[in-house]
């Protein structure tokens, strides 16, 4: 999927489009545009902070998420997160974008107001605004 720099916004719109409107308004959902920066030969998520707080998941998990998906190693800092290697800001934002879609949207009615609840061996993502589950590997 080729997708250019400016286009994180409407990525997050379309994953959205489909919430019912008393929903989206209720939540207020909105996530902070990923600060990307290629310094040297690494590359820093500025506000990754800012980014995991609008989100209301580990921290940790997303961390690892973006490491495997960008199939990179980096370190991480109170706020920031440090990848090794210059990796292109398009591809930073395309993942966030999947985890939104994979770990927090609703398969149903599309709203974030998920959490994940254990049911035997299984991790569902739960959806507060519709009550919908579906199974999620963490
Ligand atoms: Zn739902």
């Amino acid at each position: 999927m080729a997708v250019s720099d400016h286009d994180y916004e409407s990525l997050l719109d379309r994953a959205r489009e489909r919430i019912p409107k008393n929903i989206s308004e209720r939540s207020r959902w909105t996530m902070p545009e990923p600060d990307i920066m290629i310094e040297g030969s690494q590359t820093i998520l500025r506000n990754f902070s800012d980014i995991v707080d609008a989100m209301d998941r580990d921290a940790n998990h997303v961390f690892q998420y973006l490491l495997n998906e960008l199939g990179t190693s980096g370190s991480r800092e109170q706020v920031r997160i440090m990848f090794k290697g210059r990796v292109p800001p398009k591809r930073i934002k395309e993942k966030i974008v999947s985890y939104v879609k994979t770990y927090i949207l609703c398969g149903e009615c599309k709203a974030p107001d998920t959490r994940f609840v254990r049911e035997d061996r299984t991790t569902l993502l739960k959806c507060q605004a519709c009550g919908a589950t579906r199974p999620v590997r963490l």
